[in-house]
């Protein structure tokens, strides 16, 4: 499963961090998801939970930010680019079905930049 490999990436990560920083405890952990990643935030959630059972994450609140993508065009347009409902992904209706999107000044296909990633954003921790 594509989510349990990402919390354990993240599991890993923030546990590091907070030894570097000799925390006691993980308070809070705030996730920056694109909305074209197709990450299940529930299930990813679900997945952290399980993983930091007796570590010093458990319990940690985790915050879910959802990054929309940004688009770029040969014209030098560039902003966020809009999705139509219909590009929403149907299980998940935060996160888009990737598509193919017109730039609104020249009409050609944009380059979608941004709205892919899984960013850690910030960790709380209990020093
Ligand atoms: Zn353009």
């Amino acid at each position: 499963m594509h989510e349990y490999s990402l919390a354990c990436e993240i599991f890993e990560n923030v546990i590091s961090i907070a030894h570097t920083n000799k925390a006691l405890a993980v308070n809070s952990i705030t996730l920056e998801i694109g909305r074209l990643t197709h990450v299940n935030p529930d299930q990813l959630l679900f997945c952290f939970d399980v993983l930091s059972q007796d570590s010093i994450a458990e319990g940690a609140k985790i915050n879910v930010n959802f990054i929309s993508p940004c688009g770029e065009c040969e014209c030098g347009y560039r902003g966020d680019a809009e999705i139509s409902d219909n590009a929403r992904c149907k299980d998940y209706p935060p996160l888009y079905e990737y598509t193919r999107l017109a730039c609104p000044v020249c009409g050609k296909l944009l380059q979608l930049v941004g709205g892919n990633d899984l960013i850690i954003h910030t960790i709380d921790i209990e020093i």
